[in-house]
């Protein structure tokens, strides 16, 4: 297996040999895009497949298939079922051929989610639009008000107009995901951050109907500095939530 980052299409430079290529655009938690469409041209000109794990901009945000990729693949336990109390996932492809192998080995492992698990879903998903639009809605809104924050660096989110990822995403996403990355000065002043927030819950999920955020630096994994901080927005009222997003950033104790 290689590896490359999301941001400028640098999987561009390890397609040779490669069997599968596996994409997540907007990534996480540092919310890159790729260009879907030409990697997967690149990548069937060299006769691999391609999977776009597509968590975060649900199919409400993002159509990998239309985009020319031959899977999409997502956490179902995210936004697409959205109250943070299902565990699910799942696979869609173009090919019939290939869908059949997922299924048998599907039936195989066992990978079947139960009734509870399927009515869950079935419920949640009937609100899917009424919480990705709520919520990418305030997560631009937030977004805008963070980007005016001079103790705010590294701020990312795809809808805002002058992100990095932003050309490649307008092209490429319908909605920009629930998601907004960024950087306090230094890991005690994240965490003072996430204690004075009161609406919102530092936790690793993301997606759910509640807000969430978290440093990502505790788990030690990502390349982010000490007091990146991952935001997942929820369905709140905008107006309160962001309130309490300035209030936490300039309580004395933060
Ligand atoms: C959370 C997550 C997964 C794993 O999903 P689970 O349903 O929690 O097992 C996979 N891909 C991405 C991008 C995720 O965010």
């Amino acid at each position: 297996m290689r590896t490359a980052p999301t941001g400028g299409d640098a999987q561009l430079g390890v397609l040779d040999g490669a069997k599968l290529l596996w994409i997540e655009t907007p990534s996480n938690p540092g919310l890159d895009v790729c260009d879907v469409r030409r990697l997967a041209e690149a990548a069937h000109a060299r006769g691999a497949l391609v999977a776009v794990d597509n968590t975060l901009a649900t199919p409400l945000g993002q159509r990998p298939l239309e985009l020319g990729a031959d899977f999409a693949v997502a956490s179902g336990t995210k936004q697409l079922t959205g109250h943070g109390d299902v565990l699910l996932g799942y696979v869609t492809g173009r090919s019939g051929e290939a869908m059949a192998a997922v299924r048998r080995w599907r039936k195989i492992v066992g990978a079947i989610p139960g009734p509870m698990e399927a009515w869950l879903a079935h419920r949640s998903i009937a609100t899917l639009h009424l919480r990705v639009d709520r919520q990418n809605a305030t997560a631009l809104a937030l977004a805008r008000a963070l980007r005016e924050r001079s103790d705010v660096t590294g701020l990312r989110y795809p809808g805002l107009p002058d992100d990095p990822s932003h050309r490649i995403a307008s092209r490429q996403m319908r909605r920009y995901g629930c998601v907004v990355s960024f950087a306090l000065p230094t890991r005690a002043r994240a965490d003072r951050f996430l204690d004075a927030l009161r609406l919102v819950d530092d936790a690793t999920s993301f997606g759910g109907v509640r807000s969430t955020a978290e440093r990502r630096g505790r788990w030690g994994g990502d390349a982010v500095p000490e007091g990146f901080v991952r935001f997942s927005v929820g369905a709140e009222d905008p107006e309160d939530l962001i309130a309490d997003v300035l209030r936490a950033l300039d309580d004395p104790a933060g």
